[in-house]
């Protein structure tokens, strides 16, 4: 019998996921699995405090309490796992990856999924860094109010979440543009595919900074902020989770390629979509796309934005530029 030629591997995360990267590629040069190549990677940023978005060290929602949120899936089987709102329990992913190997269900939220940790063996551990903490209340105090306050809080999570730029101290966006740093959105993505031909995908993240307690985005449902499908390819989102939502990004991207469309033309298909719900200059969506013959792309709606991508045959992980509509505007302030 002819052994099966090996593929090589790839993997494509977000811009902030190049901490995960080397861990999960070694992995994958080592005969590992896609799947657990992204629930690796995941976890290695999910452990970093310095990144406000996932994980521990997450920004808060308005009332000071990190929820965190997180999905998995498997391109082989279209099996999937998710965990969302969950509030006192690290590594999401691996919960999600729990929920989709050792329940039926395919999303778990809340005080069910930290029932749900606690059966599998998961401690109990604090996922507010000091840091999150002091951001959280330097927004407040820049809005004029007093952190902790909860009177009408849909009216207090909305003025926290307007997008802004908080400086690396937490202050408004005034001094020096050098040191400002976009932390209220974001999120880590990543494909693999590994030398079987599997691919999967992950996406964690601690949503929208100052959201309304219980707010899920579209990271841990499939189909919005990811899919995976070893037939056509794997999706993960970030940004403005309620934007995915409500044009199904993920599984519209995989859809497009199914129909015959290029990965170019899919994405840009999937970027229209979200056109049609909010002005391009206003919406803040990202996404990136992996086929199974291992090209790939990153998509933005927004200017200058990077997707990383790292081969087998690679050391490090490339920037690569994100692709824009034509019709996008030229100049934007965001
Ligand atoms: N998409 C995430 C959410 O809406 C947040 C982000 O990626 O910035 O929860």
């Amino acid at each position: 019998m002819m052994a099966q030629q090996r593929v090589l591997p790839l993997l494509v995360a977000s811009e902030n996921g190049r901490a995960g990267m080397h861990a999960a590629m070694a992995l994958l040069r080592n005969g590992g699995r896609a799947l657990d190549a992204v629930e690796l990677a995941c976890r290695v940023t999910e452990a970093d405090p310095a990144d406000h978005s996932v994980g521990y060290g997450g920004l808060p929602n308005a009332l000071g309490d990190v929820e965190l949120d997180a999905g998995i899936m498997d391109g082989r089987t279209l099996r999937s796992g998710a965990v969302a709102a969950l509030y006192g329990y690290a590594h999401p992913i691996t919960l999600a990856r729990q929920v989709m190997e050792e329940s039926p269900h395919v999303l778990l939220v809340g005080r069910g999924a930290e029932r749900f940790a606690a059966e599998m063996g998961h401690r109990p551990a604090e996922q507010r860094s000091p840091e999150a903490l002091r951001l959280w209340r330097a927004r407040f105090l820049e809005q004029g109010l007093t952190p902790g306050s909860s009177d009408q809080l849909r009216h207090i999570a909305r003025r926290l979440t307007q997008p802004v730029t908080l400086t690396d101290r937490g202050a408004p966006p005034a001094a020096s543009p050098s040191a400002t740093r976009e932390q209220t959105l974001g999120t880590v993505n990543f494909l693999a595919l590994d030398q079987y031909g599997d691919l999967a995908s992950a996406v964690s993240t601690s949503g929208i900074a100052w959201k309304y307690p219980s707010r899920v985005g579209d990271s841990p449902i499939i189909g919005a902020g990811q899919y995976c499908d070893n037939r056509y390819g794997a999706v993960a989102c970030t940004g403005m989770g309620e934007l995915a939502l409500r044009v199904s990004t993920a599984r519209s991207v995989i859809l497009y390629l199914k129909t015959g469309m290029d990965l170019v033309e899919a994405g840009f298909e999937a970027l229209r979509d979200l056109a049609y719900i909010a002005p391009l200059d206003a919406a803040r969506m990202n996404f990136v796309v992996m086929t199974p013959d291992g090209r790939h792309a990153g998509f933005t709606t927004m200017p200058d934005r990077v997707y990383l991508a790292m081969r087998g045959d690679q050391d490090e992980a490339q920037a690569l530029p994100r692709l824009r509509l034509p019709e996008s505007p030229q100049t934007e302030s965001h």
